[in-house]
């Protein structure tokens, strides 16, 4: 059906091979020798640059600037809308294919620049070697997905005959969106919230999260090569208070497309629903947000499973993942042994620099910093301190917070119900399973879960009543692979737009029916 090779998922560097190891630390030498540099907006291709700059800040060096990003304002949206809708006339009316080769194009381009790109995310997001890695392989997915996936929107939709009448239903593109994604995934929910209305003829502004600017700038300059044309794609770096609601409220916005927190969201939300002079539609907005995610351990479990689950889950990239295990819920007649096992697990963890490759690098910002040290306080009072409990200070200057986990941590407590997105994990008692999945259910959240257990039955419960949207037996609960799981939760924690699956597509076209009678 489509005209490329069948997809895959892209591989992850391979750092345990010593050749590839070597050449990544050369190539973050290289990179370390081009921080500093200045960033422009791109607006209808233009390097616009302003005199204001954004200095983008390396979490564990934090007077280490990896790069000084343009800073827009309301003068620059206007040109940034201006852009899109002239680029949209033409975009919108090229065939699927035709779009469909940019973004392949595009997924080849950061192929073979897989290993520098991680390099900065190294620099610009404080994550470790694989993290970084992992992230451009789902960025390369996403393009190499969604492009698979347009050419089953290219022709007619499924509908039936009536006599007499030609009836034709098919997907057209809605206009111009607003794309606002987090830090967290810098690069791949950046270019997966992008170039997915984009493939089906849509233009966007995209404005990066404050704290990683410079890999949006990477990312236009990979655009341009690709070939997309002027004004497809427009880059508004800047402050969330500048240009953040002026956005959102735009009458020419047709679409947002956001990931972050549940506050910004709502927030975002809220804006939206309001018409605003001139506009003519109803904004279609897409939030996918925070996470309280458990993981279930029962006593039938195999606990080494557990434990390495657990702790990957809880502290790969510092717990700032969405979908990062917060919660740990363990059976009574497994919980000291579980809670030993994994405090001792998150004991071992390296607190370091991310260039080093530690297992556990610098939070992303000051006032991430600030806000997960604010819960661990709070903690403190209400549960049980076993592991961790501050600042690392020995790791360095940036922003350290050592891993730490609370056990005995009642449902109720802030620590067990608010998202804190750091490496903070609340380990929590549970009579049998049964209450265990009570607690599991009892957040406001509904991202991802997991249960580690042998008893069939339980499994079996556990598909059907833990309430989140991605659901993991028996393995880590983070790490969800675009077009193999479709990932995207219930409740609070978004509209379930479902990133790197099947119907994400169809949320940014509008069906159109056509009846001719002859
Ligand atoms: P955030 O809400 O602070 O920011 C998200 C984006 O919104 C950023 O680009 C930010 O600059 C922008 N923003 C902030 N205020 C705005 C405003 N008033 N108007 C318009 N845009 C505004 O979130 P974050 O700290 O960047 O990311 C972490 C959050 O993202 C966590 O809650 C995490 O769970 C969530 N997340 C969810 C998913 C998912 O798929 N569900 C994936 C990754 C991250």
């Amino acid at each position: 059906m489509d005209p490329f090779e069948p997809y895959r998922n892209e591989p992850f560097l391979d750092f345990g091979d010593e050749a590839t190891l070597t050449s990544f630390r050369r190539t973050l030498g290289e990179v370390a020798g081009r921080l500093g540099r200045e960033y422009p907006l791109v607006i209808g291709g233009a390097h616009v640059h302003t005199e204001e700059r954004l200095d983008s800040l390396d979490p564990c060096f934090p007077d280490r600037v990896v790069g000084r990003a343009s800073m827009a304002t309301s003068e620059h949206v206007e040109a940034a809308f201006d852009a899109a809708y002239a680029a949209l006339e033409e975009w919108s009316r090229r065939d699927m294919a035709d779009r469909a080769r940019h973004l392949v194009k595009l997924a080849a381009i950061m192929r073979r620049r897989h290993a520098e790109l991680a390099a900065w995310e190294v620099y610009e997001a404080a994550k470790n070697y694989l993290e970084a890695s992992a992230d451009v392989a789902e960025a390369i997915d996403f393009c190499e997905y969604y492009a698979r996936e347009a050419m089953h929107l290219s022709g007619r939709a499924r509908t039936y005959d009536h006599p007499g009448e030609e009836n034709t239903s098919f997907y057209q593109p809605m206009g111009v969106g607003v794309v606002i994604p987090p830090w967290n995934f810098l690069l791949a929910i950046m270019v997966g919230t992008t170039v997915a209305p984009v493939v089906v003829g849509n233009t966007v502004i995209v404005k990066p999260s404050p704290s990683t600017p410079v890999i949006a700038a990477k990312f236009m300059e990979m655009v341009a090569e690709a070939g997309f044309p002027p004004g497809v794609i427009n880059l508004l770096t800047g402050a969330d208070a500048d240009i953040g609601d002026a956005l959102v409220d735009h009458p020419r916005t047709r679409f947002i497309n956001f990931t972050g927190s549940v506050a910004t969201g709502l927030r975002i939300n809220e804006r939206a629903a309001k018409l605003q002079s001139g506009q003519r539609w109803v904004k279609r907005v897409y939030l996918e947000m925070g996470g309280k995610d458990a993981l279930i351990v029962d006593e039938t479990a195999d606990l080494d499973l557990a434990v390495q689950a657990a702790v990957a889950s809880g502290f790969g990239f510092q717990g700032q993942k969405c979908s990062a295990m917060s919660r740990l819920i363990v059976v009574e007649d497994v919980y000291d042994e579980v809670l030993e096992r994994f405090v001792a697990g998150v004991e071992a963890l390296r607190v370091g620099p991310a260039e080093e490759n530690a297992d556990v690098a610098a939070v992303i910002n000051q006032r991430q910093f600030e806000k997960v040290l604010g819960y661990i306080e709070t903690g403190k009072v209400e549960a049980r301190l076993a592991a961790g409990g501050g600042r690392a200070e020995a790791a360095g200057p940036g922003y350290y917070v050592q891993p730490t986990v609370f056990a005995d941590v009642p449902p109720s407590a802030t620590i067990a119900c608010e998202e804190i997105f750091g490496p903070v994990v609340a380990v929590m008692r549970a009579k049998d399973f049964d209450q265990a999945l009570t607690y599991a259910n009892a957040t406001t959240y509904a991202l991802t879960g997991g249960l580690i257990s042998r008893d069939r039955s339980r499994l079996e419960r556990a598909r059907r009543e833990f309430r989140v949207g991605n659901l993991y037996l028996n393995r880590k609960i983070t790490g969800a692979l675009v077009g193999v799981q479709p990932f995207g939760g219930f409740d609070l924690s978004g509209t379930n737009s479902k990133a790197g699956g099947p119907d994400y597509l169809r949320l940014f076209t509008e069906m159109k029916t056509v009846t001719e009678r002859f």
